[in-house]
């Protein structure tokens, strides 16, 4: 964020603004972290705050503080649609056009409220006064705690603010360990844990919740997994049917896709899983290196992210939709195999 508008969203937030905070739909670790890490700080500097995420997220983000103020648009749509048409202020984090919104898309376009993005992913688009998007980042929660510190608030982090923040950075990173996890990284988690990230707890939180139906579910993907060497490739389905068998819950296949990584040789993992409700394949892209699964996902599957963790989708069968993947798969063969 450049010093213009850095004075500016400071002289905008000090006056009372009606503020919504929104995540994109489906949202993760960073996008619940993030928008809870920001809905304590403007809290705090006595701004009257919402966060309404597009959709449901897994229960084992439920524990953050503040989540049982958040507001869910398919939920409580109506209080949610009022808190949109009030708003003066909207921060939209961890996503970078509105399609990501889901159903809360037209709703963001016919605001007259400012906009700020806080975002790390490509190819932002410019629906917001004010932009603070950098692809380097690791997580937005990063971003976020950088935000505050821009606004010269960094000691007004709380112990509520810094168990958040800490969340979308380790699970953005996969604890710490991912390309993007830089030495800044590493810094404000520590001033995070100073600030009273308790972080042994947050990572039982969010990885010890296993129950029985995921671990069978995890059995299940890992069987389904196909290995195509000659384009150091993997890639995993999980029909619906599969899915029901083993009580499926939201946010059970987070993670799913990254096993297909630990192979040696593998430099690209692909996950296919089938959602009869909303008639489409939900695809989640990894890779390792310098082929870009953003590139990917947008060329063909509609989807986008970062370059080595993106997602998109298919409206077609799930056999159809290997098809499809396979041909482009062909197509990419020099790049990933070069
Ligand atoms: P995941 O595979 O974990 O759902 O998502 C990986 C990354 O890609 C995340 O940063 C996520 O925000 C992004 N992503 C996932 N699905 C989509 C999609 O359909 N469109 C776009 N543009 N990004 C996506
Ligand atoms: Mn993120």
């Amino acid at each position: 964020m450049n010093f213009e508008d850095i004075q500016a969203v400071r002289n905008l937030l000090s006056e009372p603004q009606e503020i919504v905070i929104v995540p994109h739909k489906n949202p993760d670790g960073d996008a619940i972290g993030s928008t809870l890490g920001l809905w304590h700080f403007l809290r705090m500097k006595g701004q009257k705050a919402t966060v309404i995420v597009p959709n449901d997220y897994p229960k084992f983000l439920k524990w953050m503080p503040g989540n049982g103020h958040i507001l869910n648009f398919e939920k409580h749509n109506s209080q949610a649609r009022e808190a949109m048409e009030a708003a003066t202020l909207i921060f939209t984090l961890d996503f970078n056009h509105l399609g990501r919104a889901g159903q809360m898309e037209g709703f963001l376009e016919k605001s007259k409220a400012k906009f700020i993005m806080i975002d790390h992913h490509q190819a932002p688009a410019d629906y917001a006064e004010y932009r603070y998007s950098d692809v380097e980042k690791s997580s937005t929660c990063e971003m976020v705690y950088e935000f505050i510190g821009f606004l010269g608030e960094t000691d007004n982090i709380n112990s509520d603010m810094a168990n958040c923040l800490y969340t979308g950075i380790m699970t953005d990173t996969g604890s710490f360990k991912f390309a993007s996890t830089t030495s800044r990284t590493h810094i404000i988690a520590a001033d995070l844990i100073d600030r009273g990230a308790e972080n042994t707890k947050i990572h039982h939180n969010v990885f010890d919740t296993n129950s029985p139906g995921r671990l069978h579910l995890l059995g299940c993907a890992l069987k389904n997994m196909v290995i195509l060497k000659d384009y150091r490739t993997v890639y995993i389905t999980l029909s619906q049917a599969e899915l029901d068998a083993y009580g499926h819950e939201k946010g059970d296949t987070e993670g799913f896709v990254n096993y297909g990584l630990t192979l040696e040789d593998i430099i690209f993992a692909v996950i296919f899983i089938e959602n009869k409700e909303e008639g489409i394949i939900k695809i989640s892209f990894r890779s390792a290196g310098s082929f870009s699964v953003n590139e990917f996902a947008r060329s063909y599957f509609e989807g986008g992210g970062h370059n080595n963790a993106a997602g998109g989708k298919s409206e077609v069968s799930m056999e159809e939709t290997i098809s499809k993947f396979m041909v482009h798969l062909k197509e990419n063969k020099e790049q990933l195999t070069g």
